[in-house]
């Protein structure tokens, strides 16, 4: 159980407070995307109101307040994962920009046709695919770790499978399609071992648990804004400041230079040097204030309020008869996944929606997890510390009108 007073803080959701379908709203799709605070939207219109500038290039006072709001909020990213400096925090659009990033600017440039890149069979397709384009430039493989029954991944050849061709390790922190939580630290550490590098997509990690770069001991961690209450359209690259240094900038165009001929142009410095042209500097002014939303919270009270809703969803759930939850891990971030007996989970969406409960059904960007299990999509309900209990007894309520439409 948490010390948080859920009511207070669902006061800071306005979106939170209406009806759909003459049902209130009970919003269970967290993991796609997280609600905002009125405090995010305030910063963002308040920057809108009073300092909007294009950042960086100006004498002028706006551009100068704009400049400083979002080199403030590099600044909280950084403290937010305990990374060394503000040089290893690049803005990007959000998770999927970043390991493109990585992926083009970081391994490309090192890889050899048979060299290898290791994901997982867990991962996100904004996890499989950019290292999928890699590969089809550059006659790379890609290896898989496998998964088990349970969610989890088959850790048992993991040793082997870190070889000498090995360019990079790729891993998702917690899964968006079962909500396992991966051991990365050890991973990281075995992979460290024979200096292969690590990138850990921390999507579904950042709004539900602390992270510590230097702790973890990554090379990169990409997550995105939306999922962690700012806006959609923003989110942040870590990346250690000597590698950083060393790659080759991702995209050419004005911020990222300190000075052009057509002879020669030369790079801007850290971050700049990876964030060409204008940024959503409003995004960055809504992630800052994002972040100081969930420090006010305290992040362990938002891990310890989630992890409550999970238990007792999961409780409930297990106790109904015609009803399977995929993903039984042992170490869960908020997400349920599961399947209603002779429903499909597409039907199930539209059943809640009509009782008032987003959830998700789908193969939530993460078909090889569809194909292991061998079903289609699964019905998806994700928690965020804004839910109540009695949002978890609309979620059984509508599972069993569900089975009473479909008796
Ligand atoms: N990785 C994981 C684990 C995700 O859940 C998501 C979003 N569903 C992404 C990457 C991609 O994030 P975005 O679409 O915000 O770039």
């Amino acid at each position: 159980m948490s010390n948080l007073n859920i009511n207070a803080i669902r006061a800071d959701f306005p979106i939170l407070h209406q009806e759909i379908n003459g049902y209130p709203l009970v919003y269970l799709d967290n993991a796609a995307t997280s609600q905002k605070p009125r405090q995010v939207i305030d910063a963002v219109s308040h920057y809108y109101l009073h300092d909007n500038a294009n950042i960086h290039r100006g004498v002028h006072k706006l551009s100068q307040r704009s400049t400083d709001m979002y080199e403030a909020a590099r600044g909280k990213v950084r403290q937010f994962l305990n990374a060394n400096s503000d040089k290893e925090i690049i803005f990007t659009r959000g998770a999927t920009e970043a390991i493109n990033l990585v992926a083009q600017s970081f391994v490309r440039p090192k890889l050899q046709a048979g060299d290898e890149i290791l994901i997982s069979h867990l991962e996100h397709h904004a996890n499989i695919v950019p290292w999928q384009i890699l590969c089809e430039q550059t006659g790379a493989k890609l290896k898989v770790i496998p998964m088990t029954q349970s969610g989890e991944l088959d850790l048992t050849d993991f040793d082997e499978m870190l070889t000498e061709r090995t360019r990079i390790l790729a891993i998702g922190q917690v899964s968006n399609a079962l909500g396992t939580i991966n051991p990365v630290k050890a991973m990281i550490a075995k992979s460290h071992a024979k200096d292969i590098p690590v990138l850990i997509d921390g999507a579904q990690a950042v709004p539900h648990m602390t992270v510590d770069v230097k702790d973890l001991d990554c090379d990169f961690y990409v997550f995105s804004g939306h999922k962690m209450f700012a806006p959609t359209g923003i989110g942040a690259l870590y990346g250690r400041e000597e590698l950083l240094n060393a790659m080759p900038p991702y995209q050419g165009g004005g911020d990222m230079i300190l000075s052009v001929s057509f002879e020669k142009t030369i790079y801007n410095e850290l971050p700049a040097k990876f964030e060409a042209g204008t940024p959503h500097i409003a995004g960055v002014i809504g992630l800052g204030a994002a972040i100081d939303y969930m420090w006010q919270i305290g992040i362990d009270n938002i891990a310890a309020q989630e992890h409550h809703l999970l238990e007792i969803a999961t409780r409930k759930i297990e106790a109904l008869s015609g009803v399977t939850i995929i993903g039984t891990a042992p170490e869960k971030a908020a997400v349920i996944s599961f399947m209603i007996e002779g429903v499909h989970p597409h039907d199930v969406g539209t059943i809640f929606d009509q009782q008032g409960v987003a959830i998700r059904t789908g193969h939530h960007c993460a078909q090889p997890v569809m194909e292991f299990y061998d079903i289609p999509a699964t019905a998806r309900a994700s928690f965020a510390f804004y839910n109540s209990e009695e949002e978890i007894d609309a979620l059984i309520n509508a599972i069993q009108k569900t089975q009473e439409l479909f008796a």
